[in-house]
């Protein structure tokens, strides 16, 4: 299996490489074999990018809006023209299952560029009337913009965060985590086909030592970064220093409460969808499984039962439903908080065992893992471990699991699961999350923002509060009367 892309970077319309950076293995985490190698950037390379994006913006920014937008909107017509072949790389690079894949990446990065592409030619300043004298605010791009991912959703993060800042008129950098690096080149030529201007999409590859020189670039005017509370505070901390704009989107161990009264089968499969999609890798889950008394045993057999059906294995095989972790490390990292769940005395129901696999032994599998009798100051319940790891816990009042709920250092998303609509309202204005789902979990569609409270991040991606992250305001005050002055 090989996916050797044409070069490591790509700046200025073209791919570069420079052999001086250290080489990068890409792993295929179903196997374990090296699929391709790509260069981390040097200092030569990144100041490259940031050259070439700090020359094409300013013309960039000076054409119609609608005239940006119908490039992206075109890029997202190629980008779902190419849908199967973009998921087989983001399959090769992620290990997510081909059936994920197929609907949710290549196709999240469109819906981006076309939603964006759409809405930035109505996304206005205001008026402001003095009765004769008036005001106007312009909404103005903020230059070249670095966007650093992290390596669940590559191309959508890749797509989320270019989409906004090209359509405002800003120009990017964007640099994939180093587990990814495949679908960012993909997207970059995918640009150009489409009729973006060279220097305006630039991808550099690199270790976290790259994405902190983008971060404190005296050129670049603002970070969004997707990826973990400790690498959100190194990196808010070098934009902060520079006063630059910043967007964190990061972890979480987010709650998930299922009411008495909820729909079982709706219950389940939400729980599931919370805890098992992409192998457990997405900053979103909710992990935190409330289950309240009266529904929990029966909630709890038939998860079980459903959770034994999932069919896991070949990630290329589109009957596979759950593939490997990204690596060895994180393979590492849940095998180990399932020996500390086990160890704290939570009661393993499902899983928590390496699947034996012919022809995939190298891979990273670990099965969809059901933990049950879980307490709130279980490791296993208070830390991200980010895979398929879900715990549930028991509660008897409304008030009692709001408490709960938010008794945690992460508000990235929450999820109620209950018939009875005013508590589901009341309970969901209750939890300190930016995303929430009332009967759903996992949904992020463009049109809403995304993203969450307290560490797990500030800013939002997606809907017009992205443009709002990637400009600035201006005001400008008009005298239509003569200047009364004192002097
Ligand atoms: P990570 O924090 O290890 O890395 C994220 C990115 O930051 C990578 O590109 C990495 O190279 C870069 N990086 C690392 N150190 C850096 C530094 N000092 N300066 C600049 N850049 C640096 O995260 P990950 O392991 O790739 O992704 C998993 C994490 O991301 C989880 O915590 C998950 O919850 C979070 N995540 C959040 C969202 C969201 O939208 N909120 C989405 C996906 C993943």
């Amino acid at each position: 299996m090989k996916a050797q892309p044409t070069a490591s970077h790509y700046i200025n319309g073209s791919f570069v490489d420079d052999d001086r950076g250290a080489a990068l293995p890409i792993i295929y985490p179903a196997t374990g074999e090296t699929i391709a190698t790509v260069r981390a950037a040097t200092e030569n390379v990144v100041e490259l990018a940031i050259e070439a994006a700090r020359e094409a913006q300013p013309a960039w920014a000076r054409l119609k809006p609608v005239e940006r937008g119908r490039i992206l909107r075109r890029a997202a017509d190629i980008l779902r023209a190419r849908n199967d072949e973009l998921a087989r790389v983001e399959t090769l690079d992620t290990g997510k299952a081909i059936q994920e894949t197929l609907v949710a990446d290549p196709a999240s990065a469109a819906d981006a560029l076309e939603y964006f592409g759409g809405a930035v030619g109505s996304y206005n300043g205001d008026y402001v009337d003095f009765g004769g004298s008036f005001a106007y605010t312009r909404r103005e791009p903020l230059g070249v913009c670095a966007g650093i991912g992290a390596w669940n959703y590559p191309i959508q993060g890749a797509g989320w965060k270019s989409a906004p800042a090209l359509a405002m008129g800003n120009a990017m950098v964007f640099k994939p985590s180093e587990n990814t690096p495949l679908s960012a080149l993909a997207l970059a030529e995918i640009y150009t086909e489409a009729g973006l201007p060279n220097g305006l999409f630039n991808v550099v590859q690199g270790y976290g030592d790259v994405g902190a020189a983008l971060a404190q670039h005296p050129a670049v005017a603002k970070v969004s970064l997707t990826g973990s509370v400790p690498t959100g505070r190194k990196v808010l901390g070098l934009a902060g220093s520079l006063m630059k704009h910043a967007t964190m989107e990061l972890g979480g161990k987010s709650p998930l409460i299922i009411f008495d009264d909820a729909d079982i089968e709706n219950a389940v499969g939400g729980a599931m969808l919370a805890n098992f999609y992409s192998t457990g890798q997405v900053c979103s889950n909710g992990t935190r499984v409330f289950v309240q008394d009266g529904l929990h045993d029966r909630f709890l057999d038939r998860l079980v039962e459903r959770t034994k059906a999932i069919r896991i294995g070949d990630p290329l095989d589109p009957d596979t439903q759950m593939g490997p972790l990204i690596n060895k490390a994180q393979h590492e990292k849940v095998l180990s908080y399932i020996d500390i769940g086990r160890n704290e005395g939570a009661q393993l129901r499902h899983g928590g065992g390496v699947p034996s696999l012919q022809g995939f032994e190298g891979g990273f599998f670990v099965e969809p893992t059901v933990f049950a009798e879980v307490t709130d100051n279980m490791r296993i319940a208070r830390e991200e471990i980010f895979g398929p790891v879900m715990s549930v816990l028991r509660f008897e009042h409304e008030d009692e699991v709001i408490g709960r709920a938010n008794d945690t250092e992460f508000g990235l998303s929450a999820g109620v699961f209950t018939r009875d609509l005013p508590r589901a309202h009341r309970v969901i204005a209750d939890l300190q999350a930016g995303s929430c789902w009332i009967n759903h979990y996992n949904l992020a569609p463009v049109e809403i923002p995304f993203g969450g409270f307290k560490q797990s991040g500030i800013g939002r991606e997606n809907s017009l509060a992205a443009l709002e992250h990637y400009s600035q305001l201006k005001s400008v005050y008009v005298e239509t009367g003569d200047v009364v002055s004192p002097y």
